[in-house]
């Protein structure tokens, strides 16, 4: 299968930082095989897009999510709290989840991220109520049906407030339940060759709701394996006190003592790092998953993402779950990082190419992988173009990278996810779009009724 993307203005994200103006793209069966100006003597292709008035980026990677919250997004009852406050409120709700609401809130996430330009997501997923399984699965199902590239992460919680964890007993597991899930579920799906369309990660879900020893023996499981690992870190200042309270440390030197400031780790948020700890990461080869909106809608503070990558840090971008971005856009958070990084640094602290550094080869290297996040020949023929002849770009004429990122364009054109086109001009390529977002629907209002009954006004 030849898919020839022609004519774009081409951003590669390489390390040559290579623009081309009017260029071409050939993928031949997922991988790019050719990139240039000329592409007349080329293969003939099978199919064609054309991007013509478009900016061509490498798909964006998404590196922190957690896709079932699109069931309980604005939920007026959590809304105004801090983090635990919000997740007090709300872990009774998810006490639902099963497999057919996995399924729904990952397809409907995962479609939503597919528009916004993400080809590959990861997903972090430690709600599994007592007696539930198969959750993973059903996510898994939902990515593959889409064509996304996935990487899920077996979440897990087992510091119930019986304990003196946040969440309440229901939804927390027993710990070698939790680690043979993790086992089965690398064992079945992980593919770790190049071009894999599904890896597994290891994601005990934060200090205040696992055990100490369940991160350690996540640790050493995940070395076993060879698979990655992720989990919160040092979001709030909430977390840093008690961190302080129960085990007398700040959370990156808990991480240091429990084995994960690690080459194998990505951490979600780091947003309260100071400059001893931002060397530690770098010397240690973690990297940080920059989540600019869940930060600023939960107040969760600035997090030092350019010290962090003048550190040498690998930094990518997050959308988080509805804890605080209610949206799975990924692309709004590449103009977020800027804005974020003008607010904490100053108007020189970022620019348009750096923060799509971030969404693009930041978020590989968060994932640990060197075969996306840039237009390469041999890499995986994942990118997304975005529209120049829009009325939000009127009037930017110098500069086409500054102005899809600054102008806030909405939406990606087309997004190839391993050669296949799954968005073509700003439409999802699945008849089942409609039907999934009625049933998510539905499904969102019976969840909220669980907690709230229904108000016969609404
Ligand atoms: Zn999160």
């Amino acid at each position: 299968m030849r898919l020839l993307i022609r004519s774009g203005h081409l951003w590669c994200g390489d390390a040559s930082a290579t623009e081309l103006a009017g260029a071409s793209v050939l993928a031949e069966d997922g991988v790019i095989t050719r990139i240039g100006t000329e592409d007349k003597d080329w293969p003939s292709p099978d199919e064609v897009l054309d991007a013509t008035g478009c900016v061509v980026v490498p798909g964006l990677v998404n590196t922190h999510h957690h896709l079932y919250q699109t069931l309980t997004r604005a939920f007026s009852p959590a809304l105004g709290c801090d983090l635990f406050g919000w997740l007090r409120v709300l872990y009774p709700v998810w006490e639902q989840l099963d497999e057919e609401s996995a399924y729904l809130s990952a397809w409907v996430g995962l479609a939503e991220l597919l528009l916004s330009g993400c080809t590959t997501t990861s997903d972090h997923l430690y709600v599994h109520p007592q007696g539930r399984t198969g959750l993973i699965d059903a996510e898994i199902s939902a990515a593959a049906e889409l064509g996304i590239r996935f990487h899920p992460t077996r979440g897990s919680m087992s510091l119930g407030t019986d304990h003196g964890g946040l969440p309440p007993m229901t939804v927390v597991q027993d710990e070698d339940e939790i680690l043979a899930d993790c086992q089965r579920l690398v064992e079945r799906y992980h593919d770790p060759a190049e071009g894999s369309m599904l890896q597994i990660a290891l994601a005990p879900c934060s200090p205040f709701s696992v055990t100490a020893q369940l991160m350690r023996r996540s640790a050493e499981l995940a070395e076993h394996l060879d698979v990655r690992l992720h989990t919160h870190l040092a979001e709030t200042a909430n977390e840093t006190a008690y961190c302080a309270e129960v085990f007398g440390v700040r959370p990156h030197e808990l991480a240091s003592q429990l084995g994960w400031l690690s080459a194998r780790t990505w951490l979600a948020h780091a947003v309260w790092t100071d400059a001893g700890e931002i060397a530690r990461l770098a010397a240690a080869g973690t990297a940080v998953a920059h989540c600019p909106t869940s930060n600023m809608m939960i107040g969760a503070g600035l997090c030092p993402a350019g010290d962090m990558r003048r550190a040498g840090v690998i930094v990518g971008l997050g959308c988080d779950g509805s804890a605080a971005h209610d949206a799975s856009d990924l692309w709004g958070e590449v103009r977020q990082a800027l804005l974020l990084a003008h607010l904490r640094d100053g108007p020189s602290a970022l620019t348009a190419r750096d923060a799509l550094g971030m969404a693009t080869v930041g978020g590989a290297g968060c994932l640990g992988r060197t075969d996306i996040g840039s237009l390469e020949i041999g890499k995986c023929a994942d990118l997304a173009c975005y529209p120049l002849t829009g009325l939000s770009t009127a009037g930017a004429v110098l500069d086409p990278v500054e102005a899809i990122v600054r102008c806030a364009v909405r939406e990606a054109s087309h997004t190839v996810v391993n050669g296949r086109v799954l968005v073509r001009d700003g439409r999802l390529n699945s008849p089942d779009l409609d039907d999934r977002v009625r049933r998510h629907r539905a499904l969102a209002r019976r969840w909220a009724e669980h907690l709230t009954p229904a108000d016969p006004s609404l």
